[in-house]
């Protein structure tokens, strides 16, 4: 088996490929049931909801290859990933700690899900570890936070969630989407789990709904107890997707942050940009914190016009490339503006306090060309 002695590129390629039958790619079982062969405990039985196909199998061991880790588990999207996560490692009487700028789905579902079933939440600021040991609570049991934030692509302060986690008895948690395990491998720096929606890079090309938890296998295999109950399984032909699209990951990401890369350097030092939110660019914020623990500044990237919303809004459709469309990680160039898409349920105050202004736009860098990428945008920007 192709595991952790091979580099990523091979891993995609090689790392949990059964060859079933001499297939070269993995084929879709189309089979809700299977033969039974003297299994035994109910979460063995070969059945789609039980995530134990062949598809799913296989998937399971590549994604675990990928980042390094002991197990893996796909799931029906990210969101069945990380519901299914948390409501596995918390229960009633428990406490989470959350990073304060979470994925809206995310942050949506433990402030007003996870209270109703007795399980509380604290933010916590990722850039300042030194506030959180008073945020503790007798019931703490795990702190969640994610690689690169959205849209401003922070970087909380990675390593001393880890060290506080240990210290503490906690089980750390992250949401490694963004970066995707080209870019940056959980398991390797000491996370226990890693949540995934793979409807993003990893499928990568905008036409499925996928998700994965990664990390120790004693907490995997809870957690796939728990959605073999909840129900949130992947479908074969979905699997056999997602599969596919994996294959091609390391070199979509690489073009995609070489890209956006030079378009963030492109808009750093054009006349109608008044900033730039890219970890690559030496004034972020987090640009010694992305170099140090990431493999790549990956390829999300958001900026600032001047005129605001309106400026922004006409750029929006000046644009002739960009597709203007939520979601992100998929090889066509997508765009959005926070304040009326991802973020459009915060409070204007409340969006001023996370620093997501009314003209803030977002970019996902796709496959396209670079150099017709940057002239779509500098046609687009000229006054
Ligand atoms: C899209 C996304 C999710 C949710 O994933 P789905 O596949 O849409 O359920 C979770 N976290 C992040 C960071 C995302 O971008």
């Amino acid at each position: 088996m192709v595991r952790h002695t091979s580099a990523i590129e091979t891993k995609l390629i090689h790392a949990g490929e059964p060859r079933i039958g001499g297939a070269v790619a993995m084929p879709i079982f189309q089979s809700s049931t299977y033969l039974n062969q003297g299994d035994t405990g109910y979460h063995d039985l070969r059945y789609i909801r039980l995530n134990n196909t062949p598809n799913h199998l296989a998937l399971h061991e590549k994604l675990a290859a990928l980042e390094n880790a002991e197990a893996a588990l796909v799931t029906a999207s990210g969101m069945a990933a990380i519901s299914t996560a948390l409501l596995t490692v918390l229960s009633c009487g428990d406490h989470l700690l959350a990073q304060n700028c979470l994925y809206g789905g995310t942050h949506d579902f433990i402030t007003k899900d996870l209270p109703k079933l007795g399980i509380a939440v604290d933010f916590i600021d990722g850039d300042d570890p030194a506030s959180w040991p008073a945020q503790l609570r007798p019931g703490t049991k795990a702190i969640y936070v994610e690689t690169l934030s959205n849209p401003l692509l922070q970087i909380a302060d990675l390593k001393a969630v880890v060290a506080f986690a240990g210290e503490r008895g906690l089980v750390s948690m992250i949401d490694n989407t963004f970066a995707s395990p080209i870019n940056f491998r959980p398991s390797e720096w000491g996370f226990d789990l890693t949540l995934h929606s793979c409807t993003k890079y990893l499928n990568g090309h905008d036409d499925l709904v996928a998700g994965a938890v990664i990390g120790r296998a004693d907490l995997v295999e809870g957690i796939k107890h728990k959605l073999d109950h909840l129900g949130g399984a992947l479908d074969p032909h979905a699997c056999f997707l997602l599969h596919r699209g994996i294959k091609t990951l390391a070199v979509r990401m690489r073009y995609q942050s070489d890209t956006a890369m030079k378009l963030a350097s492109f808009l750093e030092q054009h006349p109608s940009v008044k900033s730039v939110n890219y970890p690559g660019l030496e004034n972020h914020p987090a640009h010694q914190r992305a170099s140090e623990l990431l493999d790549g500044y990956s390829a999300m990237l958001s900026f600032e016009v001047k005129g605001e919303a309106t400026a922004a809004q006409k750029l929006l459709e000046r644009l002739t490339l960009p597709i203007v469309a939520p979601s992100l990680g998929g090889v066509e160039t997508l765009i959005t503006r926070p304040a009326i898409t991802s973020h459009a349920g915060l409070s204007p105050a409340e969006r001023q306090r996370l620093g997501i202004a009314d003209g803030l736009i977002r970019v996902s860098v796709g496959i396209e060309n670079t150099g017709d990428l940057i002239a779509d945008f500098e046609q687009a920007l000229r006054p």
